[in-house]
């Protein structure tokens, strides 16, 4: 049965070779921590890696205004920090840790850490997405020296300064809003000439007198010697180009699936997302998706929430026998557990 597999009460370290947890989580985002709590509150063996901080991208967030619960809104750390502590309360382990490879056929999967190795019954792959970068030269050298990716952590350096913002979505609205209560000026560049991001952030960017927008355009080049002095800009309707000075771009053109470490055990969808459906079940028997690294139509706090939940319950099935039918619970015949 899950749980009953702790070979640390025989006076073993938790990570010693032979131990092999019910569930290891890969991520500790709203998904996986969501996961760690159902998990531990099942009463499994789990283990949630994470490399950074709780919350993943979320913990990037200044507000998150649509996780219900919280009438003002909730900074997305804090976020992040209470459901690493919700999940901890009923025995959830987190390790500081990045998975470097996953070995997910089998009854029993491994994952190679930098902390070094673990072994499973169950993977949760909650490693959500990453920003989309905008591909053009020097983009690399230069982040965090005028290149960023994120407004609510790297804001604060261009305070009183003249930042751009690229991306005509939900984050970018996002973040030419908290960046224009910042930044003595802030130039939004989008590639077309209406934005994609809901109403709801429109009037106020619109309305906001330190923001200037830049329609039809996409960056080309990143100009500076040291740091970074402007963006040159192109029409992408004339083809007329032009230099716009800057202190600081923050790019804001969406995420991609942080889902290279399943690649070429599981096969990815064309945009590189993990393929299971509302089960969260991947092609894998005991590997679960969940989250913004999964083929889904909204990616939200609350649906990767929700989909940690559901990952859980199904991985208990696998891990009790009832997927297989047998309806006695115990080891499945056809995926015996040991
Ligand atoms: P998004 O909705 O996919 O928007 C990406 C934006 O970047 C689009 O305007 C797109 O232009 C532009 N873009 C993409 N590639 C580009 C490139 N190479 N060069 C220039 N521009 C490019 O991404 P997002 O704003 O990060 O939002 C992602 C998801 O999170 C969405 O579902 C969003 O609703 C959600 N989100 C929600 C909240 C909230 O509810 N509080 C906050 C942030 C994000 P086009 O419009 O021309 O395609």
């Amino acid at each position: 049965m899950p749980g009953l597999n702790r070979i640390d009460d025989m006076g073993k370290r938790d990570d010693a070779p032979e131990h092999v947890y019910d569930m290891i989580i890969v991520g500790g985002g709203p998904g996986g921590y969501t996961a760690a709590l159902y998990a531990a509150r099942a009463g499994l063996d789990v283990i949630l890696l994470e490399r950074l901080a709780a919350g993943g991208q979320m913990a990037l967030t200044e507000r998150v205004d649509n996780y219900p619960g919280f009438d003002e809104g909730i900074n997305g750390y804090e976020l992040g920090e209470r459901m690493r502590r919700g999940a901890e309360r009923f025995g959830a382990n987190t390790r500081m840790a990045e998975a470097k490879a996953l070995t997910l056929a089998g009854v029993v999967k491994r994952v190679e850490t930098s902390d070094g190795t673990l072994l499973g019954r169950t993977i949760v792959l909650a490693t959500g997405a990453v920003p989309r970068e905008l591909g053009l030269a020097r983009e690399r050298e230069l982040t965090g020296k005028g290149v960023h990716y994120c407004a609510a952590c790297d804001g604060m350096f261009y305070r009183g300064k003249t930042v751009a913002v690229v991306g005509g979505g939900n984050s970018a609205a996002e973040d030419a809003l908290l960046l224009s209560r910042i930044c003595r000026r802030v130039i939004l560049i989008h590639r077309r000439d209406i934005l994609r991001a809901e109403k709801i952030y429109q009037a106020p960017l619109m309305e906001a007198e330190n923001v200037e927008f830049c329609w039809d355009s996409v960056v080309t080049e990143l100009l500076g010697e040291n740091g970074l002095r402007a963006v040159r800009l192109r029409n992408v309707r004339t083809g007329e180009e032009r230099e716009a000075a800057c202190d600081g771009v923050f790019v804001s053109i969406g995420r991609k699936p942080a889902s290279g470490l399943a690649n070429g055990q599981l096969q990815l969808d064309p945009a590189g997302y993990i393929p299971a459906d509302e089960s969260t079940r991947t092609a894998i028997p005991g590997v679960f998706a969940v989250g913004d690294v999964r083929v889904k139509a909204l990616r939200q706090v609350v649906t990767a929430s929700a989909d940690g939940a559901t990952a859980v319950h199904y991985a208990e099935q696998y891990l009790t026998g009832e997927t297989c039918g047998t309806g006695k619970g115990g080891p499945c015949p056809a995926h015996p557990l040991v």
